[in-house]
């Protein structure tokens, strides 16, 4: 028996998690809201199961909810999809981003990711046989430098996968980027793969450029999202994956043999919730960004320097004039002798990183962010 992923050990998400447990510290590393999914979407899927909704979905997902997706996507980015065989359901969007992988890339592939990149990716694109080339964002901002993309291209590139909202660093990719990204696509024959998890938790009135407005681009991206930031409810997994119809078909043929369908009820309450509740969406930005802020305030006195998060629930911090440790053991420490857990960004990268940057997420209720900055402010 040969691993077939032999650098990999457990994610840092649990690891961090686990740690914060086993010293009761307050829990800001993995990326979990700590408040509840909404009562309507509570009293909807308990209301599925007992009306007897509990057997296997359509492949490709809930009628009802597809259109509704359908639906939601007109209504957030005046896309028309012409129908719903451009969208599958999957069991959130870990699994939409395996299957997108599975579909395109063969052996000897090389796959375009941009460090700080979520962990997903690398192993997903490794079992498919392909190679990722990683380019790091330019810091501070954490901007694309397409010069470097363009020079990274080679005759074996299959795809670029692009990640806006951007998790770690909160940052949003511009409509200057995709319409670059989408002239480099077309010249040089590649796929996209667009993880658009955060798409509704922008901040400060800027707007989400999802793939699904430039058609140019559409034409050969897949486009991945996640119920679970929406709707508060991570350990629902449920998310989709839009793409044109032959990446669509291809997608759907090897989403059959992963985990074939997601949790009916789940399906079918967030599909209620949806047709009912469009008013949760339109707040969502506005409501983490209170919690961004109630953060950056709390920790104004502190001796972390904040980068400014534009979107997602995660916001960076950089340590350099508290402490000379690693990241991972300044956050090993913090947890343990501080009692406040956050991520290090050393495994968003490739090879060494030596920054004194760690991740904290905001997706707290607010006496638990006060809390945790009032420890951070006496470092
Ligand atoms: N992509 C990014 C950038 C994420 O942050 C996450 C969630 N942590 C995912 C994908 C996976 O989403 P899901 O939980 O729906 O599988
Ligand atoms: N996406 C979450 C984060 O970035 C973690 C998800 C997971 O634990 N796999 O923290």
């Amino acid at each position: 028996f040969k691993s077939k992923l032999p650098n990999l050990a457990t994610s840092i998400f649990t690891e961090m998690s686990l740690l914060a447990n086993q010293y009761d510290a307050i829990n800001l590393s993995q990326g979990f809201p700590e408040f509840d999914t909404p009562e309507f979407l509570k009293d909807s899927i308990s209301n599925e199961v007992r009306s007897g909704n509990n057997q296997y979905s359509p492949s490709n997902g809930m009628p009802d909810l597809l259109k509704q997706i359908e639906a939601l996507i007109y209504r957030r980015y005046d896309t028309t999809l012409n129908g719903l065989e451009s969208i599958s359901v999957t069991s959130g969007a870990t699994e939409a981003l395996f299957v997108a992988i599975q579909t395109i890339v063969n052996n000897g592939d090389e796959v375009i990711v941009f460090d700080p990149a979520y962990d997903s990716y690398e192993p997903a694109v490794s079992l498919a046989g392909g190679k990722c080339i990683h380019i790091p964002l330019v810091s501070p901002e954490y901007k694309i430098n397409w010069n470097d993309v363009e020079n990274a291209i080679t005759a074996s590139t299959k795809a670029i996968i692009i990640n806006t909202p951007h998790n770690p660093t909160g940052t949003l990719l511009s409509e200057n980027d995709l319409i670059v990204l989408s002239e480099l696509a077309h010249k040089h024959n590649f796929y996209v793969i667009s993880d658009e998890v955060y798409e509704f938790i922008t901040f400060d009135g800027q707007q989400h450029e999802s793939a699904l407005k430039y058609p140019e681009l559409f034409k050969r991206t897949f486009v991945i999202s996640s119920f679970g930031k929406t709707f508060h409810c991570t350990g629902w997994k449920l998310g989709y994956c839009i793409a044109p119809k032959p990446l669509a078909d291809e997608f759907r043929k090897i989403h059959q043999y992963v985990t074939f369908s997601s949790f009916t009820p789940a399906q079918l309450a967030v599909a209620n919730m949806l047709e009912t509740h469009p008013e949760h969406i339109n707040e969502l930005g506005a409501f983490y960004q209170k919690k961004r802020n109630l953060l950056l305030n709390a920790l104004s006195h502190s001796r972390f320097k904040t980068f400014i998060s534009k979107g997602t629930y995660f916001i960076l911090l950089d340590y350099s004039d508290i402490s000379d440790l690693s990241d991972k053991d300044f956050c090993h420490w913090l947890t343990k002798e501080v009692g406040v857990a956050a991520i290090p960004l050393s495994p968003f990268y490739e090879g060494d990183y030596d920054e004194k940057i760690i991740r904290l997420c905001f997706a707290k209720n607010d006496e638990t962010l006060l809390k945790a900055a009032s420890i951070l402010c006496k470092l």
